[in-house]
Protein backbone atom coordinates (compact mmCIF):
# COMPACT_ATOMS: atom_id res chain seq x y z
CA UNK A 1 0.00 0.00 0.00
CA UNK A 2 1.62 3.42 -1.10
CA UNK A 3 1.56 5.86 1.86
CA UNK A 4 -0.14 9.21 1.07
CA UNK A 5 1.88 12.41 2.14
CA UNK A 6 0.61 14.28 5.04
CA UNK A 7 0.29 17.70 5.49
CA UNK A 8 2.10 18.57 8.53
CA UNK A 9 -0.17 21.30 10.11
CA UNK A 10 -3.96 21.90 10.85
CA UNK A 11 -5.13 25.27 11.12
CA UNK A 12 -8.38 25.59 13.51
CA UNK A 13 -10.70 27.92 12.30
CA UNK A 14 -11.91 28.24 15.74
CA UNK A 15 -9.55 31.22 17.32
CA UNK A 16 -6.82 29.84 19.24
CA UNK A 17 -8.72 26.84 20.31
CA UNK A 18 -7.08 23.53 19.83
CA UNK A 19 -8.39 22.01 17.10
CA UNK A 20 -10.91 18.51 18.01
CA UNK A 21 -9.71 15.29 16.84
CA UNK A 22 -11.39 14.76 13.34
CA UNK A 23 -11.76 11.18 10.90
CA UNK A 24 -9.02 10.95 8.72
CA UNK A 25 -10.07 12.83 5.04
CA UNK A 26 -13.76 13.63 5.73
CA UNK A 27 -13.96 17.07 7.94
CA UNK A 28 -17.28 18.12 8.90
CA UNK A 29 -16.00 22.06 8.97
CA UNK A 30 -17.59 25.10 8.28
CA UNK A 31 -15.94 26.56 5.29
CA UNK A 32 -14.28 29.50 7.00
CA UNK A 33 -15.35 33.13 6.46
CA UNK A 34 -12.93 34.93 4.53
CA UNK A 35 -11.58 37.06 7.73
CA UNK A 36 -10.37 33.95 9.04
CA UNK A 37 -8.73 32.70 5.94
CA UNK A 38 -6.82 36.12 5.50
CA UNK A 39 -5.27 35.82 8.29
CA UNK A 40 -4.04 32.41 7.54
CA UNK A 41 -0.33 32.54 5.80
CA UNK A 42 -0.43 30.14 2.62
CA UNK A 43 2.73 28.65 2.26
CA UNK A 44 4.20 28.49 -1.43
CA UNK A 45 2.94 25.70 -3.74
CA UNK A 46 2.89 22.57 -2.68
CA UNK A 47 5.98 22.19 0.33
CA UNK A 48 5.07 22.86 3.87
CA UNK A 49 1.17 23.89 2.73
CA UNK A 50 -1.45 23.22 4.75
CA UNK A 51 -3.89 21.35 3.72
CA UNK A 52 -7.02 22.56 4.96
CA UNK A 53 -5.99 26.28 4.17
CA UNK A 54 -5.38 25.80 0.86
CA UNK A 55 -8.46 23.78 0.37
CA UNK A 56 -10.42 26.50 2.25
CA UNK A 57 -9.43 28.77 -0.32
CA UNK A 58 -10.38 26.38 -3.47
CA UNK A 59 -13.54 26.74 -2.15
CA UNK A 60 -13.22 30.60 -1.97
CA UNK A 61 -12.29 30.07 -5.41
CA UNK A 62 -15.30 27.60 -6.50
CA UNK A 63 -17.89 30.45 -4.67
CA UNK A 64 -16.29 33.28 -6.58
CA UNK A 65 -17.11 30.88 -9.61
CA UNK A 66 -20.42 30.82 -9.44
CA UNK A 67 -20.96 27.85 -6.78
CA UNK A 68 -23.57 29.03 -4.36
CA UNK A 69 -25.11 26.22 -2.79
CA UNK A 70 -23.57 26.03 0.78
CA UNK A 71 -24.13 22.26 1.21
CA UNK A 72 -22.03 21.69 -2.05
CA UNK A 73 -19.11 23.97 -0.58
CA UNK A 74 -18.84 22.61 2.99
CA UNK A 75 -18.82 18.89 1.31
CA UNK A 76 -16.09 20.07 -1.08
CA UNK A 77 -14.36 21.94 1.71
CA UNK A 78 -14.85 18.72 3.84
CA UNK A 79 -13.20 15.99 1.25
CA UNK A 80 -9.49 15.86 1.32
CA UNK A 81 -8.92 15.95 -2.63
CA UNK A 82 -5.03 15.39 -2.10
CA UNK A 83 -5.52 12.05 -0.36
CA UNK A 84 -6.88 11.01 -3.90
CA UNK A 85 -3.73 11.91 -6.23
CA UNK A 86 -1.03 10.15 -6.86
CA UNK A 87 1.74 11.28 -4.35
CA UNK A 88 3.59 13.04 -7.25
CA UNK A 89 0.51 15.45 -7.96
CA UNK A 90 -0.85 16.35 -4.48
CA UNK A 91 0.74 19.76 -4.83
CA UNK A 92 -1.76 20.27 -7.60
CA UNK A 93 -4.51 18.86 -5.89
CA UNK A 94 -6.36 22.03 -4.81
CA UNK A 95 -5.61 23.55 -8.28
CA UNK A 96 -8.76 23.51 -10.48
CA UNK A 97 -7.61 21.12 -12.70
CA UNK A 98 -7.92 16.77 -13.70
CA UNK A 99 -5.43 15.18 -13.08
CA UNK A 100 -4.53 11.31 -14.27
CA UNK A 101 -5.45 8.97 -11.67
CA UNK A 102 -4.10 5.44 -13.83
CA UNK A 103 -5.45 3.28 -16.65
CA UNK A 104 -5.71 6.23 -18.87
CA UNK A 105 -8.76 7.94 -16.26
CA UNK A 106 -9.25 11.06 -14.62
CA UNK A 107 -10.09 12.76 -11.53
CA UNK A 108 -12.32 15.89 -12.58
CA UNK A 109 -11.62 19.34 -12.12
CA UNK A 110 -12.87 20.42 -8.45
CA UNK A 111 -15.41 23.37 -10.26
CA UNK A 112 -16.63 20.31 -12.38
CA UNK A 113 -17.41 18.39 -9.95
CA UNK A 114 -18.83 20.75 -7.30
CA UNK A 115 -20.97 22.27 -10.48
CA UNK A 116 -22.49 19.01 -11.02
CA UNK A 117 -23.42 17.91 -7.66
CA UNK A 118 -24.92 21.80 -7.11
CA UNK A 119 -27.00 20.74 -10.32
CA UNK A 120 -27.71 17.35 -8.85
CA UNK A 121 -29.35 19.17 -5.36
CA UNK A 122 -30.79 21.36 -7.71
CA UNK A 123 -31.45 23.24 -4.63
CA UNK A 124 -33.47 21.10 -2.39
CA UNK A 125 -33.04 21.30 1.32
CA UNK A 126 -32.12 18.83 3.57
CA UNK A 127 -29.95 15.53 2.08
CA UNK A 128 -30.37 13.68 -1.14
CA UNK A 129 -31.75 10.56 -1.05
CA UNK A 130 -30.19 7.68 -2.74
CA UNK A 131 -27.78 8.58 -5.26
CA UNK A 132 -25.70 6.73 -8.08
CA UNK A 133 -22.78 7.48 -9.33
CA UNK A 134 -21.22 6.06 -12.56
CA UNK A 135 -17.17 6.17 -12.50
CA UNK A 136 -16.12 5.61 -9.41
CA UNK A 137 -12.41 6.94 -10.31
CA UNK A 138 -10.23 7.67 -7.37
CA UNK A 139 -13.33 7.56 -5.38
CA UNK A 140 -13.22 11.50 -4.98
CA UNK A 141 -16.16 12.49 -5.99
CA UNK A 142 -18.30 9.80 -3.99
CA UNK A 143 -16.88 11.11 -1.01
CA UNK A 144 -18.21 14.65 -1.78
CA UNK A 145 -21.46 13.13 -2.70
CA UNK A 146 -21.23 11.14 0.68
CA UNK A 147 -21.55 14.05 2.58
CA UNK A 148 -24.95 15.26 0.59
CA UNK A 149 -26.86 12.22 0.41
CA UNK A 150 -28.10 9.42 2.56
CA UNK A 151 -26.96 6.48 0.17
CA UNK A 152 -24.11 6.21 -1.96
CA UNK A 153 -23.97 3.80 -4.82
CA UNK A 154 -20.84 4.16 -6.85
CA UNK A 155 -19.73 1.81 -9.73
CA UNK A 156 -16.47 1.38 -11.85
CA UNK A 157 -15.81 -0.67 -14.81
CA UNK A 158 -11.52 -1.33 -13.98
CA UNK A 159 -10.66 -3.72 -11.63
CA UNK A 160 -7.26 -1.27 -11.01
CA UNK A 161 -9.59 1.61 -9.86
CA UNK A 162 -12.36 -0.09 -8.33
CA UNK A 163 -9.36 -1.03 -5.96
CA UNK A 164 -7.72 2.01 -5.91
CA UNK A 165 -11.33 3.78 -4.87
CA UNK A 166 -11.44 1.28 -2.09
CA UNK A 167 -8.20 1.84 -0.77
CA UNK A 168 -8.56 6.08 -0.48
CA UNK A 169 -11.79 5.49 0.91
CA UNK A 170 -10.60 3.16 3.70
CA UNK A 171 -9.98 5.36 5.90
CA UNK A 172 -12.57 7.87 5.82
CA UNK A 173 -14.84 5.32 6.88
CA UNK A 174 -17.90 6.46 4.98
CA UNK A 175 -20.89 4.08 6.46
CA UNK A 176 -23.53 5.49 3.82
CA UNK A 177 -21.13 4.52 0.89
CA UNK A 178 -21.31 1.31 -1.34
CA UNK A 179 -18.75 0.43 -4.08
CA UNK A 180 -19.42 -1.71 -6.61
CA UNK A 181 -17.53 -3.05 -9.60
CA UNK A 182 -19.38 -3.83 -12.76
CA UNK A 183 -20.63 -2.09 -15.65
CA UNK A 184 -22.55 1.06 -15.05
CA UNK A 185 -24.40 1.24 -18.35
CA UNK A 186 -26.80 -1.20 -16.85
CA UNK A 187 -27.32 1.15 -13.58
CA UNK A 188 -27.11 -0.86 -10.35
CA UNK A 189 -30.82 -2.22 -10.43
CA UNK A 190 -30.81 -3.26 -6.38
CA UNK A 191 -30.35 0.16 -5.27
CA UNK A 192 -33.13 1.61 -7.56
CA UNK A 193 -34.87 4.02 -7.47
CA UNK A 194 -32.46 6.28 -7.17
CA UNK A 195 -32.99 10.45 -6.41
CA UNK A 196 -30.16 11.52 -7.94
CA UNK A 197 -27.56 9.32 -10.92
CA UNK A 198 -24.22 11.34 -11.66
CA UNK A 199 -22.06 9.99 -14.72
CA UNK A 200 -18.27 10.92 -14.64
CA UNK A 201 -18.17 9.72 -17.84
CA UNK A 202 -19.52 10.43 -21.11
CA UNK A 203 -21.53 8.51 -23.63
CA UNK A 204 -23.34 9.10 -27.12
CA UNK A 205 -26.73 8.89 -25.35
CA UNK A 206 -27.87 8.29 -21.71
CA UNK A 207 -28.19 4.35 -20.83
CA UNK A 208 -31.98 3.28 -20.61
CA UNK A 209 -31.31 1.66 -17.46
CA UNK A 210 -30.28 5.13 -15.78
CA UNK A 211 -33.74 6.45 -16.78
CA UNK A 212 -35.55 3.79 -15.30
CA UNK A 213 -33.53 3.05 -12.14
CA UNK A 214 -34.12 7.05 -11.66
CA UNK A 215 -36.97 7.93 -9.20
CA UNK A 216 -39.92 9.80 -9.78
CA UNK A 217 -38.84 13.24 -9.16
CA UNK A 218 -35.57 12.36 -9.82
CA UNK A 219 -33.02 14.11 -11.36
CA UNK A 220 -30.04 12.77 -13.47
CA UNK A 221 -26.67 14.68 -14.28
CA UNK A 222 -24.28 13.44 -16.83
CA UNK A 223 -22.04 14.30 -19.91
CA UNK A 224 -23.34 13.57 -23.32
CA UNK A 225 -22.46 13.56 -26.60
CA UNK A 226 -24.91 16.24 -28.25
CA UNK A 227 -26.09 16.89 -32.03
CA UNK A 228 -23.01 18.75 -32.59
CA UNK A 229 -20.69 16.28 -31.78
CA UNK A 230 -19.27 18.00 -28.55
CA UNK A 231 -19.64 16.66 -25.19
CA UNK A 232 -22.21 18.65 -23.17
CA UNK A 233 -23.52 18.06 -19.61
CA UNK A 234 -27.17 17.11 -19.73
CA UNK A 235 -30.12 17.38 -16.78
CA UNK A 236 -32.91 15.01 -17.18
CA UNK A 237 -35.58 15.09 -14.44
CA UNK A 238 -38.56 12.90 -14.33
CA UNK A 239 -41.25 14.44 -13.80
CA UNK A 240 -45.14 13.51 -13.74
CA UNK A 241 -45.52 14.49 -17.15
CA UNK A 242 -42.25 12.63 -18.31
CA UNK A 243 -38.58 13.52 -18.68
CA UNK A 244 -37.00 16.79 -19.21
CA UNK A 245 -33.74 17.31 -20.65
CA UNK A 246 -31.85 20.37 -20.53
CA UNK A 247 -28.61 20.62 -22.61
CA UNK A 248 -25.97 23.01 -20.82
CA UNK A 249 -21.87 23.74 -20.99
CA UNK A 250 -19.72 21.94 -22.91
CA UNK A 251 -17.67 19.59 -20.88
CA UNK A 252 -14.37 17.22 -21.46
CA UNK A 253 -15.31 13.98 -19.36
CA UNK A 254 -13.40 10.36 -20.50
CA UNK A 255 -16.01 7.64 -22.66
CA UNK A 256 -18.36 5.62 -20.89
CA UNK A 257 -17.59 2.25 -22.31
CA UNK A 258 -19.07 -1.20 -21.88
CA UNK A 259 -18.04 -3.80 -19.83
CA UNK A 260 -15.86 -4.63 -17.12
CA UNK A 261 -11.68 -4.74 -17.99
N1 LIG B 1 -15.72 10.42 -10.20
C1 LIG B 1 -14.38 10.03 -10.54
C2 LIG B 1 -14.06 10.36 -11.97
C3 LIG B 1 -13.39 9.23 -12.66
S1 LIG B 1 -13.26 9.36 -14.40
C4 LIG B 1 -13.38 10.60 -9.55
O1 LIG B 1 -13.76 11.37 -8.66
O2 LIG B 1 -12.20 10.24 -9.66
C5 LIG B 1 -14.62 8.38 -14.94
C6 LIG B 1 -14.60 6.94 -14.60
O3 LIG B 1 -15.70 6.33 -15.26
C7 LIG B 1 -13.36 6.15 -15.06
O4 LIG B 1 -12.74 5.59 -13.94
C8 LIG B 1 -13.93 5.09 -16.00
O5 LIG B 1 -13.27 3.84 -15.90
C9 LIG B 1 -15.35 4.99 -15.50
N2 LIG B 1 -16.29 4.40 -16.43
C10 LIG B 1 -16.40 4.56 -17.79
N3 LIG B 1 -17.42 3.81 -18.28
C11 LIG B 1 -17.96 3.15 -17.20
C12 LIG B 1 -19.03 2.22 -17.06
N4 LIG B 1 -19.74 1.77 -18.09
N5 LIG B 1 -19.31 1.76 -15.80
C13 LIG B 1 -18.59 2.17 -14.73
N6 LIG B 1 -17.58 3.04 -14.81
C14 LIG B 1 -17.25 3.53 -16.04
Amino acid sequence: MTRRPTFPARIDFSQGQPAPARKAGVMATEVPRRGALERIPLGPQGLGMDSAAVRASMVQKLAAQGVADPAVLRAMNAVERHRFVEPALVNQAYEDTSLPIGLGQTISKPNVVARMIELLRHGVPGKMGRVLEIGTGCGYQAAVLCQLATEVYSIERLRGLHDKARENLRPLRLANLHLLFGDGMAGFAKGAPYAAIIAAAGGEAVPPAWLDQLAQGGRLVAPMVTATGQQALVVIDKTSDGLKQTVLEAVHFVPLKSGIA
